[in-house]
């Protein structure tokens, strides 16, 4: 059994329909046992691409699945959801990114695969993903610096 800790996020069309349908979807696949998640939260688009706000949030998700399955999965549930991979960090309908994994003993995971990444290259830098995370993970650190003084010390500096 793993932990997933999935960013979600939506920029393009019904936002919260998408969030609620990769739930849904989530929760009937094989090997997921339950998922839980953040509130949806409005965050300004991240990027060089001009685009409109997205809806983010945090889902976390106990499965069976390894993490190259997991990968599969919401790949197949971005495309679902009509996901069209044209601009790199464009607009989208919904994306799924596997952001943390901890295992049975809560050690963390670490995957470096071609195709997947985790932890998330980027996650320890975006506001928009540890903000929903400290909701669901309030005690999480990392590298010794605990999510709170992270999220403080990103705020000064965009500040
Ligand atoms: P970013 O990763 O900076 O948030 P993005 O989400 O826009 O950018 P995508 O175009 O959605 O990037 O993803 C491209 C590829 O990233 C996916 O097809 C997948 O193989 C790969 N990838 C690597 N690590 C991960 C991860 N931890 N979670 C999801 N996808 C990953
Ligand atoms: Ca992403
Ligand atoms: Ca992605």
């Amino acid at each position: 059994m793993y932990t997933y800790y999935i960013g979600i996020g939506s920029n393009l069309g019904d936002r919260e329909g998408y969030l609620a349908f990769a739930v849904s979807e989530l929760t009937n696949t094989d090997g997921v046992r339950s998922v839980s998640h953040s509130s949806w939260m409005e965050t300004p688009p991240w990027g060089p691409v001009e685009q409109g706000p997205f809806l983010n949030g945090i889902l976390k998700v106990p499965a069976t699945l390894e993490p190259l399955a997991m990968l599969d999965t919401i790949l197949h549930i971005e495309r679902l959801a009509g996901r069209q991979r044209e601009i790199h960090w464009g607009p989208r309908t919904l994306d799924l990114d596997i952001v943390w994994i901890e295992d049975e003993q809560g050690h963390p995971v670490r995957v470096k695969e071609t195709t997947l990444v985790v932890p998330h290259p980027y996650f320890w830098e975006r506001r928009f993903v540890l903000e929903p995370l400290q909701e669901v993970y309030p005690t999480f650190t990392y590298e010794g610096v605990s999510i709170s003084s992270r999220i403080e010390e990103l705020r000064l500096l965009e500040a």
